[in-house]
């Protein structure tokens, strides 16, 4: 049904047994990408953004991880029911991904152009003779000077920038329905950056790619998103289209990782405290011990249940100030909030 989403998340719970204890890396984390869709995860390192990646096409290494629940849609299959044979025609066939670290989306032993060329080869019938020059186009779309020659060197000759290049052309090779991209462009200098983003967006247009796209960077995602899911702790604190998360910012999490932008009074400051312990995570609301707007009843409980902070019914927030109220943050509950705090001020070891 052309109308559903590409892709569907509900409820999504991946958890990692360690010897620390139980760690509820995904825990309850839903959300949708529609066809052409741009769909950004945002929230400090360690929130969940790579396992939930991971867990759409269970790349999950089980064990220590496992996806102990919820449900996960692919144009109308259930994932979680897949055979491992399956799973393969779906990665790297319709799903491509991008990893954070390129080094293990590359094999050593055969130059970038055979991995390439393979990516194309296993999910469409092309000449050889074609499938090299498309190979060729793909390196140069990624910026990758004198691509005809460098088609046949070998992974190892690439600098780190290069090889992350390389993986996404590996990722665009099969024209995938949906890219999973995990901080592809973090390692790469902003002038790559960008051309990797224009990248992104006029394969949208060409063949109406869906993205999920995982970023710290909240210029980043101003440049290329359609909605933003923040994450914190493997719960989501705060989702909706781009535009409502920049203008209205609700959850007071989604606020301080604004107010950490560069250019802001206090930008590029981590926010101050850092993120609970995976095995023994707060009751109540996740975030509540660096909140500045915290209340008792955040203390207890659940993670809130989404209320919508405006009239803007794709933008939900987790935060009990906007459960049936006027759509505001009360007064700080602990002095000033991040916002109008001094870059000068102590600030704990978050990121
Ligand atoms: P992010 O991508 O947002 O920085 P991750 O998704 O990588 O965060 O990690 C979320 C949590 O899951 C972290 O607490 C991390 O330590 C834990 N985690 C991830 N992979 C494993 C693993 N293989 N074994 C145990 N814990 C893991
Ligand atoms: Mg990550």
């Amino acid at each position: 049904m052309p109308d559903d989403p590409l892709l569907s998340i509900r409820d999504l719970q991946t958890y990692f047994h360690t010897d620390e204890g139980l760690v509820k890396a995904v825990d309850g984390v839903s959300f949708d990408v529609d066809r052409g869709e741009t769909v950004c995860l945002v929230g400090e390192s360690g929130s969940g953004k790579s396992v939930t990646c991971e867990s759409i096409t269970r790349l999950i290494p089980t064990p220590p991880g496992e996806i102990a629940g919820g449900k996960i849609r692919f144009d109308g299959t259930d994932v979680t029911t897949l055979s491992d044979d399956e799973l393969r025609d779906l990665r790297g066939g319709r799903i491509g991904h991008v990893f954070q670290n390129p080094q293990g989306a590359l094999n050593p032993v055969y130059t970038v152009g055979d991995q390439i060329r393979e990516a194309i080869h296993a999910h469409r019938e092309v000449a050889e003779t074609t499938a090299r020059r498309k190979a060729v186009s793909l390196l140069e779309a990624v910026g990758i000077p004198e691509a005809g020659n460098r088609i046949d060197d070998y992974p190892h000759e690439f600098s780190g920038g290069m090889k992350q290049r390389v993986a996404i052309a590996i990722a665009l090779a099969c024209e995938p329905d949906l890219l999973v991209a995990d901080e592809p462009t973090t390692a790469l200098d902003v002038t790559i950056e960008a051309q990797i983003l224009d990248l992104f967006r006029e394969l949208q247009r060409e063949f109406d790619t869906s993205i999920v796209f995982v970023t710290h960077d909240l210029g980043v995602v101003a440049e290329i998103a359609d909605r933003v899911v923040v994450v914190y702790a493997g719960k989501v604190m705060e989702t909706g289209p781009v535009e409502a998360i920049f203008e209205n910012p609700a959850h007071p999490y989604t606020r301080a990782l604004l107010e950490c932008l560069p250019g802001r009074p206090g930008g590029l400051e981590p926010i101050p405290g850092s993120l609970p312990s995976p095995t023994d995570p707060p009751r109540g609301c996740r975030y509540h011990p660096r909140c500045d707007y915290v209340r008792e009843a955040c203390r207890t409980g659940e993670q809130p249940s989404l209320s919508e902070p405006d009239e803007d019914h794709d933008h939900c927030v987790s935060c009990i100030h906007y459960e049936g109220g006027d759509g505001r943050l009360p007064e700080p509950a602990s002095g000033t909030p991040v916002a109008d705090r001094k870059p000068e001020r102590e600030t704990g070891d978050g990121e």
